[in-house]
């Protein structure tokens, strides 16, 4: 069935991460009509969830939330949550007539309109369940707001483990609490789109040489950004298996990444900065523990960042120049790291309490045929076709790529790519007016 209920605007945003919210607030200011579809419950991206940032240290939630809020109260835009895209095609004969997608609205369970964002349902549930904002290391309830800064403060309910005892729609002051509740599909139609659907991190479960994610205390980089970050699973770095202090620490850089064997063969290009910044990050919240990085090069490309590599080492951080070839259990909850040192002077083992992979990225949205034409890189990412003079442009007129979308990248780099998304969408817009 065609759903009836069609919206208007100028731009799709596709990912409500910090390159869609740039790209949207950088529209909205101009005047034009935005409209950004995020999938999960709340904007933010990867962002909102890192402890601090390099290579200035700002807190992340700091900078992030009053973006998210800036773009959620803009006259000019209009945000779509906890929503699918099916597909983002030209509207109508395949000759450029504007951009068409059709959504999912994915059922909360809970009405938007009525809830108050009180978290009564939140409070009186008694189904705990693995809390993946926190990188599943704590618990939350089957029904809950995602974090306490998340946009929109709706909570979501995790139909599959709800006991529908009905708490909550007991404790519920407005009558939110909605279980028959059904997707529900609708179109947008827009002049442009800007895909910044950014990245993904390699799941450590698919890789055999460390442990299939099967040994304890062996994490990836993003649930040790939630073990530093001031609202973390246990509000300080703690060891998941058995919450020891680690004493010893170990990052394992290009784990998944420059080799195709164990992943992708391309470098991710933030690894090695954001396992600097997170090993200068512990050192500071647990200064006697032993911080060691396991690496084959350091590339440390942007402005100021080599002389943050050099300030890690002067903290008494140790860089190993060795290739980790696999992890094995350790004893009392350690995990033993075999390595290949790349200086030719053989292979070493050591044991470590708490082991950090820096997995490789991966492309966010898979846009294949049919759900949307536009051409992917042999690495997956979205195709640049200009990539030195405007890297921005698609293959797809009208139909723009920033941040994270196009290829691994950091924040900076994530900024300056969705202001110039935002500039060629109003660049087409107005040049679509003056033709017509
Ligand atoms: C562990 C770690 C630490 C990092 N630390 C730093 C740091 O300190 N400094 C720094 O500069 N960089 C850092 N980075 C890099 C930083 O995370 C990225 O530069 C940034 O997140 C890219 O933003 P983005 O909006 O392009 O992508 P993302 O943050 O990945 O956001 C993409 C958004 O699109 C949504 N989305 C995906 N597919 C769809 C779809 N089909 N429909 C709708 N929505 C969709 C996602 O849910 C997400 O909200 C770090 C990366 C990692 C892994």
């Amino acid at each position: 069935m065609i759903p009836t209920d069609i919206f208007n605007f100028d731009t799709l945003v596709v990912g409500g991460g910090i390159a869609g919210l740039q790209t949207a607030l950088d529209l909205g200011d101009q005047g034009y009509k935005v409209a950004v579809v995020e999938k999960d419950a709340s904007i933010g991206g990867k962002m909102i969830r890192l402890s601090k940032v390099f290579p200035t240290l700002d807190c992340a939630s700091c900078i992030t939330t009053p973006k998210m809020s800036a773009v959620a109260h803009h006259e000019n835009i209009t945000l779509f949550t906890y929503c699918e895209l099916n597909s983002l095609d030209y509207d109508g004969s395949g000759e450029f007539q504007g951009m068409k997608a059709l959504i999912t609205q994915k059922p909360r369970y809970v009405d938007p309109v009525k809830c108050i964002g009180c978290r009564q349902c939140e409070y009186v549930c008694p189904v705990h369940i693995p809390d993946m904002e926190q990188g599943g290391l704590s618990a939350t309830k089957a029904i809950s707001i995602p974090f306490s800064n998340a946009i929109p403060q709706l909570p979501i309910m995790d139909i599959e483990n709800c006991m529908l005892c009905g708490q909550c729609e007991k404790a519920c002051p407005t009558n939110a609490i909605d279980y028959l509740q059904k997707p529900e599909e609708f179109l947008i139609a827009s002049k442009t789109a800007v895909v910044t659907t950014g990245f993904d991190l390699l799941p450590v479960k698919d890789n055999t040489q460390y442990g299939n994610g099967k040994i304890p205390n062996v994490i990836d980089s993003l649930q040790m950004e939630r073990l530093l970050a001031p609202h973390g699973p246990y509000n300080r770095v703690l060891r998941p298996s058995d919450g020891m202090e680690p004493d010893s620490i170990a990052y394992v850089q290009c784990a998944g990444s420059r080799d195709k064997s164990m992943g992708v063969s391309y470098c991710s290009r933030v690894c090695c900065m954001y396992a600097i910044k997170q090993a200068m990050l512990l050192s500071g919240s647990l200064p006697l523990a032993d911080i060691t990085i396991y690496y084959m090069d350091i590339r440390a490309f942007g402005k100021g960042y080599e002389q943050f590599y050099q300030n890690a080492k002067a903290m008494g951080i140790e860089f190993i120049k060795a290739k980790v070839a696999r992890i094995d259990r350790g004893e009392n909850g350690s995990a033993q790291v075999r390595y290949e040192l790349q200086d030719g002077s053989g292979t070493a083992t050591a044991n470590h309490d708490l082991v950090v992979l820096s997995m490789g990225m991966v492309p966010g949205w898979n846009p294949e045929q049919p759900v949307c034409p536009v051409s992917k890189d042999t690495d997956q990412f979205i195709t640049s076709i200009k990539p030195k003079i405007s890297p921005v442009l698609t293959d797809m007129d009208g139909l723009f790529v920033a941040g994270a979308a196009a290829g691994p990248k950091d924040i900076v780099d994530t900024i300056t790519e969705s202001g110039s998304a935002a500039m060629e969408a109003a660049k087409f817009m107005s040049k679509s007016l003056m033709e017509n």
